[in-house]
């Protein structure tokens, strides 16, 4: 695997690739690589000829900066995980490389940007749009790779495609978890052991609410998990302090991301949640319908 650090040095081995009429897969990420990341990886190898995993901590899609600051930054073992999964280029640039102009542009994308992630993290999106155009453009992929853990991201970037008419392939990829549940995040690794062993909880409450989503209606389903993780460190009495605290949990049509009343309002619904514990802010999504294959 190749390791490069400036648009000039991918540009030219994406250009070559291209006069070779090899298909090229592209993995965007903010590395801290884990099995998440490398399931993309792994999926982008057998479906392409040249495979370029993005290592980039993109600091105008973090609202926080606190967050920024505190994000892990593991280039070295990024690299080796990178093509240990099969990728060919790992494209690792500086802030400076990535952007030596200030950036200016600002997407909208309507309704889907104004529900969950949207006015929580203002700017967010458009701060992502802004960098996965931008590698677009550098690697010019056939098909890009992201997770569904981001469900709401997915949806944003099919709308930029629609909107900048780009002959790319989205492919969505399905959450991995850790054996206990909790989907594998590169923020997970500044949960304190005691943070880590309650994490799961999240998983486990999306589970039952599925559950429950055979007898209940919608509303009383978002509530009851709302509740459940909001009293979860009474009820456990749970030690330092920890609790959880959710920012959010909706139950979305799986297409627009509008909130449904009934569960009959679309034919795919998830539920996107949003929980702050111990400090750190953690996602999850869990389909209601249509049933897992
Ligand atoms: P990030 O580095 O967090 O920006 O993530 C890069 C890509 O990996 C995004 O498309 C994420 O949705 C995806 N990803 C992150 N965590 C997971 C996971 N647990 N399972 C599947 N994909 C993931």
């Amino acid at each position: 695997m190749q390791t490069f650090t400036t648009t000039a040095a991918l540009t030219a081995a994406i250009n070559e690739a291209k006069q070779a009429n090899r298909t090229i897969g592209l993995v965007p990420t903010m590395g801290a690589l884990h099995e998440g990341h490398l399931s993309l990886i792994r999926r982008a190898r057998q479906e392409n000829d040249l495979v370029v995993v993005s290592i980039f901590v993109n600091p105008i899609q973090f609202n926080n900066k606190e967050d920024l600051a505190k994000y892990p930054r593991t280039l070295e073992a990024d690299c080796a995980a990178a093509a240990s999964a099969g990728a060919d280029i790992a494209f690792a640039p500086s802030v400076e490389e990535m952007y030596p102009e200030p950036v200016t542009t600002v997407y909208h994308f309507g309704p889907i940007e104004e529900v969950m992630e949207g006015p929580r993290r203002p700017g967010h999106f458009s701060g992502v749009a802004v960098v996965v155009r931008r590698l677009f453009d550098l690697t010019q992929p056939t098909r890009a790779y992201f997770g569904e853990k981001d469900f709401q991201q997915i949806a944003i970037i099919r709308n930029l495609l629609e909107q900048i008419k780009y002959p790319i392939e989205l492919v969505p990829c399905p959450i991995v978890r850790a054996d206990d549940g909790l989907a594998l995040s590169s923020r997970n690794m500044r949960l304190s052991p005691e943070a880590r062993a309650v994490a799961p909880n999240i998983y486990a409450t999306l589970v039952q609410a599925v559950e429950m989503s055979e007898y209940e209606d919608v509303e009383s389903v978002r509530d009851w998990v709302l509740d459940t993780l909001s009293t979860f460190h009474e009820v456990n009495s749970l030690p330092n302090g920890l609790r959880f605290e959710p920012e959010y949990f909706e139950i979305v049509n799986d297409t627009t991301l509008q909130p449904i009343n009934d569960w009959n309002d679309a034919p795919g619904v998830v539920g996107c949640i949003a929980v702050w514990l111990d400090g750190v802010r953690l996602i999850d999504v869990i389909r209601f319908l249509p049933e897992e294959e």
